[in-house]
């Protein structure tokens, strides 16, 4: 199993220049092959192949010749990037590649010759270099990836292979159904509300105050660039802040559960669609556009895609079975005891009454209970029947067996 350790380090002055050439090098060729494919692709519809990329290579050094400074292995990495981007973009799992930007988080990755002993982490070219070793790590270090924030951290994060298989997945246990909430960040089936840390709002004082003293400073002066990084630190608390709580909330229902259930979310979907639906119904003389502004920053807040990836890896190294349902089954619309369906829900709308039989439902609530049937439902269509022969099902037939009939056979498990 692939376990990664991230760890902070500190390169010396030499050390932070080298680092700073190479992450310019490297985001400069991303984009040059980036622009490179993108013409191919709109020319033939096929962009270039990892090889096409790294063959770009040897004549580009010689053309220019600060592009032989950082380790090469380096550059060869981001014909790698690139085409796993363009994978995603053509599976549907993310947008068209982006030019890198100089603002943003830089990163290069060593695939090879790294070593970490003790407290001195070895990279090609760039010789030892202090880490912090904050954790345990265990197995063969087989890359590390050195990254730099805008406040000004570096980080590598270290690949370890322990060399043991994946243990095999049981669904045997406790299952539970995950929502996700807006007024709480998650909502579990056994009807447990996950508080909703909304970092923005904590640290928005502080944020607003340091972009206010950034944009007074000249553009090009040195106080210009404190003040940048100051503001990139209020950023960096945030994320650093909501990492911690995701990873402590997808701990706990990993350890507490054997099946997890959670709503497959195209977060950015449903940043454009709930938005237009609420701003019609909150529309209450304050502009729309600053409300658009605000909801669509506490969904995206949340990370929810974060989360799921959390859950799901914690889920596979403890052998533990992690489902995502359709996101367009329509888990808050439908009573979760008799199975009616309603026809609409505005967001607003936190509990309501089924009309067939009578029970009181917390929205979210109902929603999570909704999720983790529909979860157990595809989970008996994977495993359709046992040696002996029967048909396993869960104990009382899941919500939607018992009203639409599905068929067994799910093609989605
Ligand atoms: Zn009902």
């Amino acid at each position: 199993m692939l376990k990664a350790y991230k760890y902070r380090i500190y390169p010396t002055q030499e050390q932070s220049i080298l680092l700073a050439k190479s992450f310019g090098c490297v985001r400069w060729f991303y984009n040059f092959a980036l622009n490179l494919t993108s013409e191919a692709y709109k020319d033939t519809g096929k962009g270039l192949s990892r090889n096409d990329i790294i063959n770009l290579l040897p004549s580009l050094k010689k053309e220019h010749e600060w592009l032989t400074e950082p380790p090469s292995q380096c550059l060869q990495q981001v014909a790698l990037d690139l085409s796993s981007a363009f994978l995603n973009f053509f599976e549907k799992r993310a947008k068209y590649p982006n030019f890198k930007k100089k603002g943003q988080k830089q990163s290069i990755r060593f695939p090879q010759q790294v070593k970490l002993g003790g407290d001195c982490l070895t990279l090609p070219k760039l010789g030892k270099v202090y880490c912090k070793v904050s954790r345990e790590h265990k197995g063969k270090l087989k890359s590390v990836t050195v990254s730099l924030t805008p406040s000004g951290e570096y980080h590598a994060a270290c690949l370890y292979d322990d060399s043991k298989d994946k243990p095999a997945t049981s669904s045997q246990g406790k299952a539970i159904g995950v929502d996700m909430g807006i007024n709480y960040y998650a909502i579990t089936s056994d009807g447990t509300k996950h508080g909703n840390p909304k970092y923005y709002r904590k640290y928005e004082v502080k944020l607003a105050k340091t972009q206010k003293q950034f944009s007074r400073k000249q553009k090009g002066s040195k106080n210009r660039n404190k003040a940048r990084i100051k503001v990139a630190s209020v950023h960096n608390k945030i994320t650093r802040c909501r990492e911690d709580f995701l990873h402590k909330l997808s701990r706990k229902l990993v350890d507490e559960n054997q099946v997890i259930v959670v709503e497959n979310l195209a977060v950015k979907n449903m940043v454009s669609q709930r938005v237009g639906r609420v701003s019609r119904l909150e529309a209450t003389g304050e502009p729309v556009r600053v409300k658009n502004h605000k909801l669509a920053k506490s969904i995206s807040d949340a990370g929810w895609g974060q989360f799921c990836t959390m859950l799901k890896y914690k889920a596979e190294w403890e052998g533990k079975t992690y489902i995502e349902v359709d996101r367009f089954f329509p888990s808050s619309k439908t009573c979760n005891h008799c199975l009616y369906q309603i026809d609409n829900l505005s967001l607003d709308i936190r509990s309501w009454q089924c009309p067939k039989c009578q029970t009181t439902h917390d929205r979210d609530i109902n929603a999570a209970i909704n999720i983790k049937d529909e979860g157990l439902r595809l989970l008996a269509g994977g495993h359709l029947a046992t040696a002996s022969g029967e048909r396993v099902r869960p104990s009382k037939g899941t919500a939607f067996t018992r009203r639409f009939s599905v068929k067994e056979e799910s093609p989605r498990q």
